[in-house]
């Protein structure tokens, strides 16, 4: 059966090797047998049940709870040549009939629907009447009233155990929790299934926590390295939502907003546009996501921090499904864990349940100030042993440095006991700096001992130090007033000298830029071009046939094209992801883009209009010239023209120390009357700032004094 079933595997859907356990269960279930598959989001559930439908005879019946899933799944099989339709309510009684008729001439292979139109009796008997190949219900996790994504009609699939008892059943879900697990078996009459457990590890996604300082700014830096690729960022409140969606058009990255807030129709329209077109950022609360298919989203990042590592693990694993490199990035500050606890606070619901969500978030916090592997730490958290360091996390790339935080906590502590357990950090740091302003003194604590004790430490240290005391526990935060901190009991030993502190130490945003992780470096400068072309192609097939792009072909075979440069069909063949349907309708095409019949080059204007917005977006000369894949000389010039026409400042275009541009500046300023070319005064620079440098900073002093 396994031969058959790698044969399947490469003609239809043109992969030459099974992922992990796929082959296993594919046997399993093609084999009449029950399973109960836990896998990771990416990690390849759909062909394990869409596998074993081609392997069997009749129809095979699969159960998911969204509509807009089920429509990719059915396009996706279409694409591939496999026969599916799905049952909605958008259908008509005239449609329906016909849908059955189809089914009854055994002309649909697969028949996607949603749990309460398969409950329905009629359904039931109609199903019972024909031969079915198999059941798989998706996302059966839905089951489980433990869960966020409970379902009641999920309850009723129980009975398709007694209803069909020679058809195999597969369950499949990503989350992984013992309780779940249990519940699924149980409620959905599982006991026989066998159970296939993957590990949640995702390896193509490069985590990174970072101090959050200025979120705008950090947030742009971040994009900068990923400017045309698809991802989420998401925000804990609606209006800053709106606030980011609007900010980051304005810097020239195509984002748009989706929360609970907006009308219907717009969410779906915007939820839409992310899915067929390529680049757009989602700017998003936590009501984005679930049924998010798309494979190439390259990153999630995350302005505010989600409440547990449940979230965030579910939330960082939209990006990346397709197996590339991929990115989770978030910001985090005390702002965060304050806000987090005084909504934990006045949630409603009983004690214990208040404390299993204080749980839940102290988890997040430790994830947050993690001084070991990230990845470690959050599979730990599932249970799960990760045997060495990643390698592929910000603490394992760039090192965490900890320090002896013993005695400055006892001087915050201090600072808090002293002035009355009242005050927020700001002015905590105040008295610490012994800062002598108007606040202070209007209370006298210019007079307190801990005034001015603490100048050994800079603000910003300050303020990641409290951070770490409140995430750790250590002081508390009051809650129902305005964020004044307080002693916990669990400061005591400290404040006694009984334990000492060790602390992380805040990577500076000014520290030199760490390397750029995984999703930047898909595709190199020299490749760009080619890329994008195929993109092009693949978009423009992609609207001809009214699906997504990935539909048509994934990113992961755009780049195995790429990089292997089949020059024939069946050079194509070989190529991962593309099957026989595929070859003949698209095989063509693609080779023609391959071999530069068919490259549009990028026109000048346009080249024009994306360094400016990259330059906008704080990127360096050396970056744009990755990016556009043009000379650096190249870019100089279009700078200085830029800047000429003042669509950008020079500030924008280079970052210059202060003290060297006011030499440049006094050098061509220093006679009378007109600038003196670059030829002039480049002498004196030689060696040291290059000619182009020169003309930018011409071109701004031409512009300032209108010469
Ligand atoms: P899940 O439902 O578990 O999140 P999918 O079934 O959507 O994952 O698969 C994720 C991606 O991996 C898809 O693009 C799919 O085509 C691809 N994929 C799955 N199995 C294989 C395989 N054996 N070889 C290559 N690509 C695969
Ligand atoms: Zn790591």
């Amino acid at each position: 059966m396994l031969d058959q079933a790698q044969r399947i595997l490469k003609d239809v859907f043109g992969y030459d090797a099974f992922r992990g356990n796929q082959g296993a269960i594919i046997e399993r279930v093609g084999s009449g047998g029950d399973a109960l598959v836990l896998m990771p989001t990416g990690g390849g559930k759909s062909l394990c049940y869409q596998v074993p439908a081609l392997l069997r005879e009749g129809l095979a019946v699969v159960v998911s709870p969204l509509i807009a899933l089920m429509d990719d799944q059915v396009a996706t099989l279409d694409e591939l040549g496999v026969s599916a339709v799905a049952l909605n309510s958008t259908l008509s009684a005239d449609e329906h009939r016909d849908i059955a008729e189809r089914i009854r001439r055994n002309e649909i292979k697969m028949l996607y629907l949603a749990p309460e139109r398969l409950v329905q009796p009629r359904m039931l008997a109609f199903l019972q009447r024909l031969d079915v190949a198999l059941f798989a219900i998706d996302e059966a996790h839905c089951v489980s009233q433990w869960g966020h994504d409970f379902r009641p009609e999920y309850m009723q699939l129980g009975q398709l155990a007694e209803l069909f008892p020679g058809v195999p059943r597969i369950a499949l879900t990503a989350t992984a929790d013992m309780r779940t697990r249990e519940e699924i078996v149980q409620r959905l009459h599982l006991e026989n299934a066998e159970r296939f457990l993957s590990s949640f590890d995702r390896p193509n996604i490069f985590y990174r926590i970072v101090p959050k300082e200025q979120p705008r700014k950090q947030l742009l830096g971040f994009l900068a390295e990923r400017r045309g690729d698809a991802g989420i960022v998401y925000c804990m409140s609606r209006k800053k939502v709106d606030d980011f969606a609007a900010f980051l058009s304005e810097q020239g990255f195509p984002a748009l907003p989706y929360h609970a807030g907006l009308p219907n129709e717009l969410r779906a329209y915007h939820q839409k546009r992310f899915l067929n077109e390529e680049g757009l950022i989602m700017v998003a609360t936590i009501a984005f996501g679930m049924g998010i298919d798309k494979p190439n989203v390259r990153f999630v990042a995350h302005l505010d921090l989600p409440k547990s590592l449940e979230a965030y693990y579910q939330e960082t694993g939209r990006a990346g499904r397709d197996g590339l490199p991929a990115d989770a990035w978030m910001a985090y500050g005390l702002q965060d864990v304050i806000f987090l606890k005084q909504m934990l606070n006045n949630s409603e619901g009983d004690e214990r349940h208040k404390r299993v969500e204080q749980h839940k978030l102290d988890a997040m916090l430790a994830l947050c100030e993690e001084t070991r592997c990230r990845r470690q730490a959050l599979l730990a958290y599932f249970d799960e042993e990760l045997p060495n360091p990643c390698g592929h996390c910000d603490n394992c790339v760039d090192g965490v440095q900890t320090w002896d935080a013993t005695e400055p906590a006892r001087q915050a502590l201090s600072a808090i006991y002293r002035s009355g357990q009242r005050y927020g950090v700001g002015h905590l740091v105040d008295i610490l700096l012994g800062r002598d302003n108007e606040k202070v003194r209007g209370l006298g604590h210019q007079h307190l001992s801990v005034f001015g004790m603490g100048k050994t430490l800079a603000e910003a240290e300050w303020r990641s130090l409290f951070r770490q005391l409140v995430a750790r526990g250590l002081v508390d935060v009051d809650l129902d007033g305005f964020g004044g901190l307080r002693l916990s009991d669990s400061c005591r030993p400290l404040l006694r000298g009984e334990v000492s502190l060790e602390l992380r130490r805040d990577l500076s945003s000014k520290a030199p830029k760490p390397a750029a992780s995984a999703a930047s470096q898909l595709v190199r400068g020299e490749e760009r071009e080619t890329w994008e072309a195929l993109r092009t192609l693949r978009r423009k097939l992609a609207e001809e046939h009214g699906v997504p792009p990935y539909v048509i072909f994934p990113d992961a075979t755009l780049l195995e094209m790429l990089r292997s440069q089949p020059a024939s069909l069946s050079d194509m063949a070989m190529i991962s992801g593309v099957g026989a349907r595929k070859l003949e309708r698209y095989g063509q095409a693609f080779l023609e883009v391959l071999q530069g019949v068919a490259t549009v080059a990028k026109s000048p204007s346009d080249l024009r209009h994306e360094l400016i917005t990259l330059a906008r977006a704080g990127m360096t000369p050396a970056q744009i010239a990755r990016q556009l894949a043009c000379s650096e000389k190249n870019v100089y010039a279009m700078l200085a023209e830029a800047i000429g026409l003042q669509q950008l400042s020079l500030e924008q275009a280079l970052d210059l120390p202060e003290d060297l541009l006011g030499e440049i500046q006094e050098a061509f300023l220093d006679g009378e009357g007109e600038l003196p070319a670059v030829s002039a005064v480049a002498e004196q620079f030689a060696g040291r700032v290059s000619e182009q440098v020169l003309y930018c900073v011409r071109a701004a002093l031409q512009v300032e004094f209108e010469l």
